[in-house]
């Protein structure tokens, strides 16, 4: 594609940046077969590359966000399908986060809008808050049905059916310290603890540090680790989203000069891909840049390290039925495809691949929040494909599709690690029948 930027505009480096990823688009269209909100909304600009046009205009006259691409951004799901289509490898991922933050730096969105994005940065990041802000769903729950009258709390309507009516408590094993590996030391990595999942289900974690540990793995919960940032990031607040990065960089740092690291382990794709990516975030900060790069070389989703751990063989051997759920940070974002599914197999598990694997299911960070009636329809596509798969349990590798498919399906919905920590002698997962999980003990 041709561009039209001066020099002036070239010589900020994210222009430089979006300006090389724009030449690269030959506008043949491919990806809009492969994007939700084009499949959905059967409109151009809803689709990558008419997004792709629309920040090209913006950017190139040095204009301020207007309603029209404000609208079709926060349509856009950052499932990054687009760039598993894409034959010019064109970064959409790169190119959208910028968008996203020249939106943040130069549109006033309508007071409701601002106050509730405000408000889900204040608190989704922070445990502590967040459970709070669980406990306290449960008194606005009687008045879902008139927020959901109103246009403008649609988004507080979202939030409290999201919202679980129990929280499980706060896990002790997600404390900073060290967790011993059982026999001969296989390998020493850091965990991330995270924000929204270790409130939401602690026992993701807890289940990954006990297999890890039986398996030989020292496995470290560093000081001062927090959220990775993903969520902010998706909402154009860029200071805060560097802060979050800057904050783990150091705390991942200082575990590796203490010890050394193999892994960074992340049981959540979505954080895995901004993890991956915090080497590109800080790449303009001289104090960061090597460190960020270090960090994201080391990051690893947990089915990624535990499939070059040349597993033994699992204590049972399950025969069921399992779904496997791809979330798009985990195959479009980190193009992890393979791994999970393989685990699964090796653990005994018979494992089907829902129809429309690609499409994404309408969670993405805060989306299921802000634009729950494109994700509703999102979700309820994903949750038809995987019930047709006659599984009796989905697995799936990130904690937003978790939530979100087990808001509209009838089966249990587990993260992968814990039906291959069962299959490996580890406890049954909850949620899960004896009569679900078929084993040959
Ligand atoms: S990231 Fe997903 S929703 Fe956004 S343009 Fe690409 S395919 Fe479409
Ligand atoms: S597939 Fe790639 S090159 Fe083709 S229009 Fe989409 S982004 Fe541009």
């Amino acid at each position: 594609m041709q561009t039209n930027f001066s020099a002036a505009q070239l010589a900020d480096p994210h222009v430089a940046e979006s300006e090389k990823i724009l030449r690269k688009c030959v506008h043949c269209g491919f990806c809009t077969a492969t994007c939700p909100t084009y499949v959905t909304l059967g409109n151009e600009l809803d689709s990558p590359r008419g997004r792709i046009y629309l920040i090209k205009d913006m950017l190139e006259n040095g204009r301020p966000a207007d309603k029209e691409i404000v609208t079709h951004i926060d349509r856009c799901l950052s499932c990054l399908a687009c760039m598993t289509t894409c034959p010019s490898g064109v970064n959409y991922m790169h190119l959208v986060d910028h968008a996203r933050a020249h939106i943040q730096e130069t549109y006033k969105r309508p007071m409701l809008d601002r106050l509730t994005r405000a408000m889900l940065a204040a608190v989704l990041p922070y445990p502590g808050r967040f459970r709070a802000a669980l406990k306290l769903a449960g008194l606005g729950r009687p008045f879902i049905g008139l927020f959901e009258k109103l246009p403008a709390l649609k988004p507080v309507a979202a939030m409290l059916k999201l919202a679980p009516s129990a929280i499980p408590s706060a896990s002790p094993m997600a404390k900073p310290g060290t967790h011993a590996g059982q026999g001969a030391k296989r390998g020493r990595v850091a965990i991330l603890t995270g924000c929204a999942q270790s409130v939401l289900d602690p026992a993701i974690n807890d289940t990954t540090i006990s297999l890890l540990t039986r398996l030989g793995v020292e496995v470290v919960v560093p000081e001062g680790e927090g959220c990775c940032g993903a969520l902010v990031h998706h909402m154009g607040r860029e200071v805060a989203a560097l802060a979050s990065a800057k904050q783990n960089v150091d705390a991942w740092t200082r575990a590796i000069e203490q010890g050394g690291l193999d892994a960074i382990i992340i049981t959540a794709s979505g954080c895995g891909t901004t993890i991956k990516d915090y080497g590109f975030m800080l790449r303009l900060d001289p104090a960061y840049a090597e460190k960020a790069a270090r960090v994201s070389a080391l990051a690893k989703d947990v089915t990624e390290y535990l499939a070059a751990l040349d597993l033994p063989d699992p204590v049972r051997k399950p025969g069921t039925v399992v779904a496997y759920h791809s979330a798009c940070s985990m195959q479009h974002g980190q193009k992890i495809t393979r791994q999970p599914k393989e685990l699964l197999a090796k653990a005994g598990f018979v494992v089907r691949e829902p129809r429309e694997g690609h499409l994404c299911c309408g969670s993405a960070g805060t989306y299921n929040i802000l634009q729950p009636e494109i994700s509703a329809k999102l979700r309820d596509r994903k949750v038809k494909n995987i019930e047709a798969t006659g599984a009796s349990i989905v697995a799936t590798g990130n904690i937003g599709c978790i939530t979100q498919i087990a808001s509209a399906a009838r089966l249990p919905v587990v993260h992968t690690i814990k039906l291959l920590d069962w299959a490996y002698g580890g406890p049954k997962p909850e949620g899960v029948s004896d009569a679900m999980l078929v084993a040959a003990e």
